[in-house]
């Protein structure tokens, strides 16, 4: 997968609750080509998710199935319980058609993601602007049991502890504030010198400039 296509894997990991859907559902108003990969998890769906478009929900089997056969370009077990993972064919044809392909998973997943894919995967960390916010934000939702609370806490912390392998980090404060810094990360990705395709642009410029007169 090394030599595949100008396209961008933006990898945006960081705490649950710390807002990262809603950042970048910023970024995708903003960027309509920018498309966000659906993961396949073992989790049940909650109340309001649907099959394909939040996750592709499967059993225990059929993900081990997944597994074993290569369809995972990436997986981890999260929240030491249930299983998550990032097909490889929607990632390959993204890449191979030059698209932004965002993938919202945990730390696990992005060092997987890096180990593979090398710098072709931009890695962004979203921070809680305060352990205390995070918290105040995990109990606002109301969706996870006080038992469930502590196990996101417990992989926050983990998910902290690696933020070093990141290449971004985005303190989510203010939400329009966090958009506009993702949003200035993928512009500037765009343009490096090894997306750009550079020696096109140089030939066709020292062309024009020999035949100038
Ligand atoms: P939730 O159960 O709240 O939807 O997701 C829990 C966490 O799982 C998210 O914070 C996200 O980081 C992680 N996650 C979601 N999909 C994937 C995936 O495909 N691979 C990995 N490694 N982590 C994922």
């Amino acid at each position: 997968m090394a030599d595949s296509g100008r396209g961008i894997l933006l990898v945006v990991s960081g705490p649950s609750g710390v807002g990262k859907g809603t950042v970048i559902n910023g970024l995708m108003e903003q960027y309509p080509d920018v498309t966000l990969s659906v993961s396949c998890t073992t989790r049940p769906p909650r109340a309001g998710e649907s099959d394909g478009q939040d996750y592709q929900f499967v059993s225990d089997s059929e993900f081990e199935q997944m597994r074993r056969s290569g369809e995972l370009l990436e997986w981890a077990q999260v929240h030491g319980r249930h299983y998550y993972g990032t097909l490889r064919q929607p990632v390959e044809e993204a890449l191979a058609a030059g698209r932004t392909l965002v993938l919202e998973i945990d730390y696990q997943g992005a060092k997987s993601v890096r180990e593979q894919l090398g710098e072709q995967a931009v890695l962004v960390f979203v921070a809680p602007p305060s352990w205390e916010a995070l918290i105040e934000r995990l109990r606002k939702r109301h969706t996870e049991s006080e038992q469930a609370i502590a196990e996101r806490l417990a992989s926050a912390r983990e998910e902290i502890e690696n933020m070093e392998m990141y290449d971004y980090v985005v303190v989510n404060d203010e939400v329009a504030e966090a958009v506009q810094q993702l949003s200035g990360i993928l512009l500037a990705e765009q343009q490096t010198i090894e997306r750009f395709d550079w020696r096109r642009l140089r030939d066709e410029l020292l062309a024009q400039a020999d035949g100038w007169r």
